[in-house]
């Protein structure tokens, strides 16, 4: 038996067959969401001039959130500064907005550049924003029952998407 720890907080497992899947077409989904104008289908939250935030559908936690440049780079480094600020700016965003609707008690937040270093999508950069609660480490097991999630995901999107808009994003 995995330790929950693990399962939490393993983006790059959770990630792994949508990630073959899309490769596999030739696809980059962090490029073709935000192309789609389809939103709510896709669970895009908000978006920013450079940058768009989307609830992540394989969730380690409720209220799992990526912030993703729309530009296709791998690098914090291939960004430019104005791209940079807005990423972080984007992260202060869910930051409130997860506090406010959601009050968790802290948050694991993070990015995973490189295949070596476990990122599901290698070559699209994205900013990991996952709240959590204290004796959440339950929660995994529960929702890893497929049934749970899209209406999960539904009931999260519904209440993240007006905290977002009535910010004109
Ligand atoms: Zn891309």
């Amino acid at each position: 038996m995995k330790k929950v720890h693990d399962i939490i907080w393993a983006p790059w497992r959770m990630q792994y067959v949508m990630t073959a899947t899309s490769e596999a077409k030739g696809e980059c989904i962090f490029c073709e969401k935000p192309s789609e104008q389809r939103d709510v289908e896709n669970y895009i939250v908000a978006r920013l001039k450079h940058t768009f935030v989307v609830l992540n559908i394989y969730p380690y936690n409720n209220g799992h959130l990526m912030v993703v440049p729309y530009r296709h780079v791998a690098w914090l480094s291939q960004l430019s500064e104005d791209e940079l600020y807005e990423l972080i700016f984007a992260v202060r965003l869910c930051e409130e907005a997860l506090n406010e609707l959601m009050h968790p008690d802290g948050f694991n937040m993070g990015l995973n550049l490189g295949r070596a270093a476990g990122a599901g999508i290698d070559q699209h950069l994205h900013i990991h924003i996952v709240p959590r609660w204290s004796g959440d480490t339950n929660f995994m097991p529960v929702i890893a029952n497929t049934k749970v999630i899209p209406e999960l995901l539904e009931r999260t999107y519904a209440r993240l998407r007006p905290w977002f808009e009535t910010r004109g994003l």
